[in-house]
């Protein structure tokens, strides 16, 4: 049990009062976290501004991020532990999230030490003997929000840019997930980031992002987790810097030829993985006429061979989802696709809240379960007559964020990355896919700004131009 109080000004404080974490799968408290009241909402952010009036040189930002990397490598079987209790998460897949999250650390320290300027040439009349050299300044302080879904390495693809562009953060963790961000401010703490730099807020999630959404010493907000929230965050501080990383229906297209087993690979990691609740989970499968049935008598067994239940089983893959009505909202979806006339192959049930994994055939494109983000177990197979029209159903969303297509074609590889309408594209790999320094973000509902460590550094920073003449 982890009993955890506000990080502020690099002191543990209490809250105005306290609520309970607990665990998706069996509802057994697996913590506490401390509810702010407004003024230390408030307070975090002073702090936060007081911290950038002292010199942390990029060096020094570096090492911190170093030594950072190397305590939690020491600690990751505590992490593992908090982490996969409170977010239900499979201890598996807990601590594939905490090498990536060192992994993180590591750039994010490369980068301090890679901030740099470029020169800038002038056109003669300027002046005959001009200068000009651009600066990289950081914007100021950053308040970051993050989900539940990865509750270590998302909230580290926050902190480790900030930290190393010279901002100082204001972090508010999902309440679903404040202990593992907790346990990483303590172990900032350790390895030397300087009070203040970094400060975590738990408490009412609405109070406290409008607090900073109004707060004149917040310069940025960077936010990911579902697309309506993100963008009425945005909708409410317009003046201030925005990175929203939000959700998606992440499409996969088969095309004819295309390595079914591969596919189907793709499809069983991406989709189900966490129980789907990535914000790249494939949740929309398209096959190309050819390939359909081929590729639905490989997915239904494959699906059917995964292990559902209890995150603590090293066996396990797909977990509880994180709360009832995300059972509700899956089971609704499911079965209002059911009356619609499409075919449930395996799954559609719960257990609790496990979800079964779920491959819904011949949906209708208006259903929510392919127009919405489902964000759980369920994946959605629907027959195209060929790549134009796969294409076609692909950027038929309001998402935008990761998509792939499989196929021996380089025409169709080239015609699918030149025209699908994502962030990313993938060609014969899952869209689930993400490397840590990868630039990364989406288009349309799926947000705007790029995450990826030297990315999200650019983010963060003014490049100031200094210009010198001679007298
Ligand atoms: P969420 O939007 O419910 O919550 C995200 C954060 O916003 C949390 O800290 C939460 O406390 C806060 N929040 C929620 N409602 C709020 C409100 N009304 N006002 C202010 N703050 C509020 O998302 P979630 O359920 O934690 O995470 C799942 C979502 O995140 C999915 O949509 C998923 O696709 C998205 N996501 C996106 C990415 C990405 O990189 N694009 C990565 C992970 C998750």
């Amino acid at each position: 049990m982890r009993d955890q109080k506000l990080f502020i000004d690099g002191t543990w404080v209490p809250g105005h009062d306290t609520a309970t974490v607990r665990s998706p799968y069996d509802d057994r408290a697996v913590g506490s976290y401390a509810v702010a009241g407004e003024q230390q909402v408030a307070d975090a952010v002073h702090a936060a501004r007081r911290a950038m009036e002292r010199e942390w040189s990029p060096a020094a930002r570096a090492a911190v991020l170093r030594k950072a990397e190397r305590l939690l490598e020491e600690r990751s079987a505590e992490f593992v532990e908090v982490l996969s209790a409170e977010a239900g998460k499979p201890v598996t897949a807990a601590a594939g999230e905490i090498v990536r999250a060192r992994t993180t650390l590591g750039l994010s320290a490369e980068e301090a030490t890679r901030l740099s300027g470029e020169f800038v040439p002038f056109e003669p009349g300027v002046g005959t003997d001009v200068l000009a050299v651009t600066v990289p300044v950081p914007v100021g302080v950053v308040a970051a929000i993050t989900p539940f879904n990865f509750p270590l390495n998302l909230v580290l693809h926050k902190i480790g840019p900030a930290l190393a562009a010279g901002c100082a953060v204001v972090l508010k963790p999902s309440e679903r997930t404040p202990l593992t961000a907790g346990l990483l401010a303590e172990l900032l703490a350790e390895a030397g980031v300087p009070a203040g730099r970094l400060n975590v807020v738990t408490g009412a999630p609405e109070q406290i992002v409008e607090i900073w959404a109004d707060d004149p010493g917040v310069a940025v907000l960077t936010f990911t987790g579902s697309s309506a929230v993100g963008w009425a965050l945005k909708a409410r501080s317009p003046r201030k810097r925005h990175v929203l990383e939000l959700g998606s229906n992440t499409a996969l297209l088969a095309d004819t030829g295309a390595d079914l087993d591969a596919v189907v690979d793709a499809i069983v990691t991406g989709g189900f993985t966490f129980a789907g609740q990535a914000c790249v989970s494939v949740q929309r499968v398209y096959a190309v006429a050819e390939v359909y049935d081929a590729l639905l008598a490989k997915l239904v067994p494959a699906v059917e061979a995964l292990v559902a239940g209890d995150p603590a089983d090293e066996r396990t893959v797909v977990g509880p989802v994180i709360g009832d009505g995300a059972v509700e909202r899956l089971l609704g979806w499911i079965e209002k696709a059911r009356v619609d006339g499409a075919s449930v192959l395996t799954g559609g049930t719960a257990s609790g809240r496990v979800v079964a994994p779920t491959v819904v055939a011949d949906v209708s494109p208006q259903t929510d379960l392919v127009c919405g983000e489902a964000f759980g177990p369920v994946v959605t197979v629907q027959r195209v007559a060929d790549l134009e029209a796969g294409i076609g159903q692909v950027n038929d969303s309001r998402f935008g964020l990761n998509t792939a297509i499989f196929t021996r074609d380089v025409g169709a590889a080239l015609a699918f990355a030149r025209r699908a309408e994502a962030g990313t594209v993938m060609v014969n790999v899952s869209p689930s896919f993400r490397g840590d320094h990868m630039p990364y973000g989406g288009v349309k509902d799926s947000g705007q700004g790029r995450e990826g460590v030297r990315y999200a550094v650019q983010e963060l920073v003014d490049h100031k131009l200094v210009l010198l003449a001679g007298q």
